[in-house]
């Protein structure tokens, strides 16, 4: 493992391996990493021939009033972890590298950012577009590699690779879950052992919801009605949205048909968690797809 903090010295690195006709997969993170973080770099592990993750807490994602002081920072445990991995290259900028002088230039991509997380987080997309497209432009990566659990983001990512003609395939991976469900996440180490506890709800909500389409409900009204029905059993858990819409263009759909996602956003105390379920339903049945669980840290 290489740690490197500044741009010129990674594009050497990869300048050197693409020249040497080696592909390069690129795992965009903020740290504190999880299991979810290690299933990405699992994925590209077994794709590219070398693996670059990046360790950037990007400020422009962040609203005022959210959690960018907060949020949990340990590049040394991060380190090892990478190593771990078997990650080549760990790229971990100060934030005058990133942002040496304050940015006139933003990457926005219309729609796809303006419900959903976009409601609530106005500038969020803006930010992960922006930082993601500097990741592109720095690492020249083949592949880059976005969880599921970040559903909206995976598909903005994707959109804009696709306007913008980056030569980047944007590879979507599983959600990771805890045990009981809970979606991984960097997050849950702000909640309480009660908040915890009740935060398992929401995945239990979605999964519920899911097992109702496979038994045949078709009614979005009635499929959102139940996730908040069961969400409501826990007072501690606020739900923000309860939305279904297309997994491609996340359009708002009335009847259920063809692949959806079904996803929440929840605040439990001052955390804000989202989770989601997709749901194919095609001419061979209906199948859900909830993630997978891993064990470990
Ligand atoms: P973050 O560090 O939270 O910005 O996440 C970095 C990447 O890891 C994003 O592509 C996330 O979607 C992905 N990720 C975070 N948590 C999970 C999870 N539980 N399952 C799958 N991917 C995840």
């Amino acid at each position: 493992l290489i740690t490197i903090t500044s741009i010129a010295e990674l594009r050497d690195i990869t300048d050197r391996a693409r020249r040497d006709g080696r592909s390069i997969g690129l795992v965009p993170t903020m740290g504190s990493l999880h299991v979810g973080h290690r299933s990405l770099v699992r994925a590209a592990r077994a794709v590219d021939d070398v693996v670059v993750l990046t360790i950037f807490v990007n400020s422009l994602q962040f609203g005022p009033n959210e959690d960018f002081d907060a949020y949990p920072r340990d590049l040394a445990a991060d380190a090892e972890v990478a190593e771990a991995d078997g990650v080549d290259v760990l790229f971990a900028p100060p934030v005058v590298e990133m942002y040496p002088d304050r940015m006139r230039t933003a990457v926005h991509v219309a729609e796809l950012t303006e419900g959903l997380c976009g409601e609530s987080r106005p500038t969020h997309f803006d930010g992960v577009t922006t930082i993601v497209a500097k990741l592109f432009s720095i690492v020249g990566p083949c592949r880059a590699y976005f969880g599921r659990k970040d559903f909206q983001q995976l598909v903005v990512v994707g959109r804009m690779a696709r306007d913008l003609d980056f030569p980047v395939e944007v590879v979507g991976c599983p959600l990771v879950r805890e045990p009981d469900g809970l979606a991984r996440s960097s997050r849950n180490g702000y909640l309480s052992a009660e908040e915890r506890r009740a935060a398992g709800v929401l995945s239990k909500a979605l999964f519920w919801a899911s097992e109702t389409i496979v038994h045949g409900e078709r009614d979005v009204d009635a499929l959102v009605e139940t996730i908040r029905r069961v969400v409501a059993m826990e007072p501690s858990v606020h739900l923000e949205y309860v939305e279904v819409r297309t997994t491609d263009h996340l359009a708002r759909v009335k009847v259920l048909d063809g692949e959806v996602l079904v996803a929440v956003a929840a605040r439990v105390g001052s955390t804000r968690l989202i989770d989601n379920v997709t749901v194919t339903l095609g001419t061979e049945g209906v199948t859900a797809d909830l993630g997978v669980v891993a064990y470990g840290p």
